[in-house]
């Protein structure tokens, strides 16, 4: 079809690496795909020395590719792969052998393509031949390009021309790769940073020492925005050419720099305070007298540091630090490490000087701010543990101290190695994007994920102590020891998420994190269900593709099936001791996954090979659907993909090894009537004479479960004479499992409902607010396809359903977490229905909260519920309004944002997403929150849609291009729609956006999921119009 070609065009344009474009165009394009694959493997790159040769066509890069972004270091193409790639059968490789290498590890192939035979390798070059003169005729051909039609326009470019690229100074740039050379390596920094906080500027100098581990004549380093003023190496001035579309400078030499040498570079530069949220930002805040403050913060992961000081800025290039700040008297300034010094200087100029960091670390975690913070104090173990804000929310840092000393306390125990710096400092930082950021030593925080207010419930602390505990997480995971490249995010991030929920379970079990968690992992199912997914570790190039591992496949998939893992190993202790052997063997160094996996697999002798069955885990996107059928006595346990979208294309046969657990009606709750299968085939057969079976126990396992052969109805049928038969869990799992089946299309809508009739006796948080999530979802689908019939039905169907327990649920303040959990989330759907109990509670909550200036308060848990509803009256609105202007706790001013986001005043919405671009009422940190929530209602979702359109430069200007702001933007705008014309809209749109932004995985997300609603539509409407 005609969009196909276009989109087509859009990728060959959009310089996409390799891989993605293969994987794109396999989807849209079977026909082409051999033909870019082969042509992308052909030239085998032994003859190349990378370091010095690179090729770079100037058009059709798809041909050559493979030449220009082949790292040596990193490249395991391999006449194996590439045969398998070209096609070849004749490689002498049986499909036994084959197996040998596990079908998962990537090490594999190269390993065994060490040795070939002489007949495989005489066979396997003249192919390669063959095929490398074929591609060139064709590729000669005049005015040809590759396309699916031929030759269909002119090409007069000369394809094969040795290209460096030019550096701004119009001289020749003496590297062309994204990733730097690895001639040279960072030994210490030495940076003077001088901020301006009225011009909002700043100078610097940084000395770099660094050891030669090749023969050079150049050094090559990260810069970016940076005017260099002077350099100078060894003593003499040197000229420093940039390349700026790679943020990379370099000094290059007519002699050769020796191995084994060391060598100083010093560089001078001068910069602006950046105005966005990473790199050496600043940032302004007005305090209650209405004074405005100032101060500067940085923000360096992933690709920031090289916007504060010319670095190496990669994880693996690891240094020393001795950092200097200077700052005006009024100021104060902090960095990783402890202040050894402080020095007057003319001028009412002081200068900081901090210790050496006593480790090596990344250059992403390097950190400093300049500020009018206080703090509070206390010592834990050798190390000083504080909490900064602006000054006059300290009152709300006590349990963030209190919490960060526990956790501390507890990490310093679980993983056997002490917290290796002298001091600890948590910082709320009024403009912050993310959630945190794990600075060693000087932890940065949204005020929101931080402060927490003296009457603060329990839900609120659980939002401060999971963040604190991810964070303090990271100090071994990440910062100890440290991914090798960003491909392997999720050996940071996986990690500190499952460490997050771990510790808290142990430290603070009254903040009942597990509800929270197991959500997670349902979310995490249904975004890894999409084919626009992708393996948990997975190669990444260029700077968009970095800042989009930042998503729910690295976080919550990699914690999920770490949790997988330490379910399956017998005992508790033994994924515990994997780990502590993994931080002590590669303490300060740089891992990938295997190194992972290795640790794990040689402490747990018994159990399958670990790294085996993990490595199914991380190497391939997705997972598993295991379907139950049960013949007799006999259960037959069958994997396949779960795949919402199918592609006949990449119809792989995907295995996984699942440790497959389950509980039967013999014995179902108790954690010793779990049984394990390993299911490493396609099927597996076990004898079990029983009633029913239910699998997945208490959904540890990261895969969905289907029951045929009358499963699906014994379950039910046993839940609705006791919903106890089953932990909350596995009953949270059914629902789960059953929405998601019939999004696949393999149950009916009838049989959701069907097994929702057992929810008239469900008490429990978990599979209530999982039923009424994904009951939401589906409303708010039909609500903006305007079915009105069916949105009345749907709603007295949700008010039926849940409205005895709807109406048990208090409005006062109620301690435990779970309660608050379920009652937020039911008294939310019953206040979105407009159910007039609901409505007149919160409006007279509100009017009460009003009227007592401040003293009363709303529950903290129910806050949402009631601003919500105080916002549907405009009255009220401007009222809400006044109050978030004036509000100093956070969380509090958060719930009322999302109040005013809720209005379905059209003309209020505008002004709602115009004031959060604008940074001034709204802070623009809030946008993509503002635009969720806008969103969710049927007035504002297309504004939202015009928004976006008419304002995309503005917003990667604020959140950079692939950034988790950016998708959490595309993914709330587009995720309602459900249309042919809505489709066709979002992707004219984006592909019209080339390289500022139509190659992010979450526009390919976007549409698909547009497609899969679409589809769900078509397939269920009847049965909704039949059956509710
Ligand atoms: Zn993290």
């Amino acid at each position: 079809s005609s969009s196909k070609s276009h989109l087509l065009q859009t990728w060959y344009r959009s310089n996409q690496p390799r891989n993605m474009i293969e994987n794109r165009m396999f989807e849209e394009e079977p026909d082409v795909v051999d033909l870019a694959k082969e042509s992308t493997t052909f030239p085998t790159s032994q003859a190349l020395d990378p370091d010095d040769v690179v090729y770079e066509p100037r058009s059709s890069r798809l041909l050559v590719r493979g030449l220009g972004e082949n790292d040596m270091d990193e490249d395991d193409e391999d006449c194996e792969s590439s045969a398998r790639l070209l096609g070849m059968s004749f490689m002498n490789r049986s499909g036994a052998h084959r197996s040998l290498s596990s079908p998962y590890t990537r090490q594999g192939a190269p390993r065994s393509c060490a040795r070939p035979s002489a007949r495989t390798l005489v066979v396997c070059m003249l192919f390669l031949v063959i095929v490398a003169s074929m591609t060139m005729v064709l590729y000669f051909l005049p005015g040809c390009t590759f396309t699916r039609s031929g030759c269909p326009k002119t090409n007069t470019t000369i394809p094969f021309e040795k290209v460096y690229p030019v550096s701004t100074s119009g001289e020749v740039f003496p590297w062309a790769q994204l990733r730097l050379p690895r001639s040279i390596r960072p030994l210490s920094y030495d940076l003077t940073l001088n901020p301006d906080l009225d011009s909002m500027t700043f100078t610097g100098r940084t000395i770099i020492h660094m050891s030669v581990l090749h023969n050079t004549k150049c050094i090559v380093l990260h810069s970016a925005y940076l005017n260099i003023t002077k350099a100078t190496f060894k003593a003499r001035g040197v000229t420093v050419l940039e390349y700026k579309p790679r943020e990379q400078i370099a000094v290059a030499f007519t002699e050769v720099l020796k191995t084994g040498q060391d060598c100083v570079l010093t560089l001078e530069y001068s910069a602006n305070l950046s105005h966005t949220y990473d790199g050496f930002y600043n940032s302004s805040y007005t305090e209650k007298d209405g004074s405005k403050r100032v101060l500067a913060a940085t923000q360096f992961e992933p690709l920031s540091a090289r916007k504060a000081f010319p670095c190496f800025d990669a994880p693996d290039f690891k240094a020393t630090f001795l950092i200097r700040i200077r700052r005006k008297p009024n100021h104060l300034s902090l960095s990783n490490m402890p202040k050894a010094k402080t020095t007057q200087l003319p001028n009412d100029v002081i200068e900081d000087e901090f210790e050496k960091t006593s480790v090596n670390m990344s250059t992403y975690l390097v950190a400093f701010i300049v500020a009018n913070f206080t703090h509070i104090s206390r010592n834990v173990s050798e190390t000083q543990v504080s909490v900064y804000s602006v000054p006059e929310k300290w009152e709300h840092t006590d349990y963030a101290l209190d919490t960060g000393c526990k956790l501390l306390e507890f990490y310093n125990g679980f993983f056997e190695i002490n917290y290796p710096l002298k001091k600890l400092d948590l910082v709320a930082i009024p403009d912050f994007l993310a959630g945190a950021m794990e600075n060693w030593g000087l932890i940065t925080f949204r005020e929101t994920s931080l402060l927490v207010g003296k009457q603060s419930s329990n839900l609120e602390k659980q939002v401060v102590a999971s963040v604190i505990a991810h964070e303090l997480a990271h100090q071994w995971f990440g910062n100890l020891v440290t991914m090798r490249w960003w491909n392997d995010l999720w050996l940071n991030e996986g990690f500190a998420t499952y460490m997050q929920y771990m510790s808290l379970q142990t430290v603070f079990p009254q903040l009942d994190i597990g509800n929270l968690f197991l959500a997670v992992r349902f979310r995490a199912l249904d975004k890894d269900a999409l084919n626009s997914s992708h393996a948990v570790s997975t190669e990444v190039n260029k700077p968009e593709q970095v800042e989009e591992m930042f998503d729910s496949v690295s976080y919550e998939k990699g914690a999920s099936i770490l949790l997988m893992l330490n379910a399956s190993l017998p005992g508790d202790q033994q994924f515990r001791k994997g780990i502590i052997q993994y931080l002590k063997e590669f303490s300060g160094l740089n891992t990938d996954t295997n190194d992972l996996w290795n640790s794990l697999t040689q402490v747990s002798a018994q159990h399958p090979n670990v790294s085996e069955m993990m490595s199914s885990w991380t190497s391939q996107k997705g997972f598993p659907l295991v379907t139950v059928s049960r013949k007799g006595g006999q259960v037959t346990l069958t994997q396949e993909h779960f795949r919402l979208t199918s592609d006949n294309a990449t119809q792989t046969s995907s295995l996984w090894i699942i440790p497959v657990t389950y509980v039967t009606d013999n014995c179902s709750v108790a954690p010793e009537c779990r049984r394990t299968f390993y299911l490493k085939t396609k099927s597996g057969k076990t004898q079990k004479s029983v009633k029913w079976v239910k699998v997945n126990y208490r959904n540890t396992g990261f895969y969905i479960t289907h029951y045929e052969d009358g499963g699906w109805a014994a379950l039910i049928d046993a839940l609705s004479h006791n919903v106890s038969v089953l932990t909350h869990e596995d009953r949270a799992s059914l629902v789960h499992n059953m929405f998601a089946l019939s999004r696949l299309g393999r149950v009916s809508f009838h049989q959701v409902l069907h097994l929702l009739k057992y929810m008239s006796n469900e008490t429990h948080t978990s599979p209530v607010t999982e039923a009424l999530l994904q009951l939401g979802v589906i409303y708010r689908l039909l609500d903006k396809r305007q079915e009105h019939r069916l949105v009345a039905r749907m709603k007295s169907y949700i008010l039926h359903q849940f409205g005895s327990l709807m109406d048990k649920q208090t409005w006062e303040e109620e301690d435990s977490v779970s309660k608050q959990e379920l009652r937020s989330a039911l008294l939310g759907m019953a206040c979105s229905l407009n159910e007039e109990k609901c409505i007149s509670q919160s409006r007279a909550l509100f009017k009460q909260y009003v009227e007592s200036n401040g003293t009363s308060r709303i529950p903290g848990d129910l806050q949402q519920v009631v601003f919500t509803v105080a916002a549907q009256s405009n009255e009220d609105w401007a009222t809400l309004l006044t109050m978030y202007g004036q509000a100093t706790y956070d969380a509090e001013k958060r719930k009322m944002l999302r109040g005013l986001a809720s209005t379905q005043d059209a003309r209020l919405i505008v002004w709602v997403l115009k004031a959060g671009l604008r940074g001034d009422v709204i802070q623009t940190q809030e946008l993509p929150l503002v635009i969720s929530t806008v969103c969710n209602g049927f007035t504002g979702y297309l504004f939202v849609w015009d928004f976006i359109q008419e304002n995309w430069d503005s917003l990667i200007e604020k959140f950079p291009v692939g950034s988790f702001a950016i998708q959490t933007i595309i993914k709330s705008a587009t995720s309602h729609f459900s249309t042919q014309a809505h489709l066709d809209q979002v992707q004219g749109f984006f592909y019209s956006l080339r390289e500022r932004g139509s190659q992010m995985r979450s526009v390919q997300e976007a549409l698909e999921t547009i497609r899969l609603n679409q589809r769900w539509m078509e397939k269920n409407l009847a049965t909704l119009e039949k059956w509710l």
